[in-house]
């Protein structure tokens, strides 16, 4: 199978999954590019990819320079010394954690006079080895995130644990869902758009659970050899 012809099924496949998500909301394709090479984006884009996802700073600047019409967002953990490279680039930074990365992505936008948007990454598993929000202190932290006026939150994005127990991953997208509607009730000035979660492994439960919004790297790529 061509990365080209993955890109075409993944895509027909997902038109068929969303009609039985609970939120009967439409999936964005997020193509997962990291350690992939121009050719292979090439590809990915002829097979109908628009949106790319890529996990460390350098190599998203060196692909945002060489694909300025292609949308790239960040997915991976942020390292605060390295926004500046990035922040007026990337169409979302899905990764928003903690305070102090706020608190420097404004400042960044601000000397730009541009908004960021962002999405509050959420640790839903609990995975002391996973970046992201607990799921106890996701409403406090979209309340400090609301006086940062130069950050825009989207939405929610997670990683689910690596497992192929269902059960497990079924619960975690249902508890993210439900987080994501209760903000949406509970905060009408914040906008609840995105539900990010999702990925090689999990893409069709996450749908069926209403992400609107999936991350796939190795489905489209093939097996990815590090990282
Ligand atoms: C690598 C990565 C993905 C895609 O993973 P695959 O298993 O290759 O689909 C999705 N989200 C994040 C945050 C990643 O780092």
């Amino acid at each position: 199978m061509s990365i080209k012809s993955n890109m075409e099924s993944l895509i027909e496949e997902i038109k068929i999954l969303e009609k039985n998500s609970i939120s009967g909301e439409k999936v964005n394709l997020i193509a997962v590019s990291k350690t992939r090479n121009l050719d292979e984006i090439l590809e990915a884009i002829s097979g109908g990819a628009i949106e790319f996802g890529e996990n460390k700073v350098q190599e998203l600047r060196e692909k945002i320079e060489v694909l300025p019409e292609q949308n790239f967002h960040m997915i991976g953990n942020l390292q605060t010394n390295k926004v500046k490279y990035i922040y007026d680039k990337v169409r979302l930074i899905q990764s928003l954690d903690r305070v102090n990365l706020l608190e420097e992505i404004d400042k960044r936008a601000k000397t730009s006079d541009i908004i960021v948007n962002c999405l509050i990454e959420v640790n839903i598993a609990g995975e002391t080895q996973k970046g992201g929000v607990a799921y106890d202190e996701v409403r406090s932290f979209l309340e400090t995130c609301l006086d940062y006026k130069n950050v825009s939150i989207q939405g929610l994005m997670t990683v689910a644990p690596d497992t192929d127990d269902e059960e497990l991953l079924r619960n975690c997208f249902k508890r993210m869902f439900k987080l994501r509607e209760e903000i949406k009730n509970s905060y009408s000035e914040v906008r609840m758009d995105i539900l990010s979660m999702g990925m090689s492994q999990d893409y069709r439960l996450a749908i069926e659970e209403g992400s609107n919004m999936v991350r796939v790297g190795s489905k489209i790529f093939g097996k990815r050899i590090w990282r």
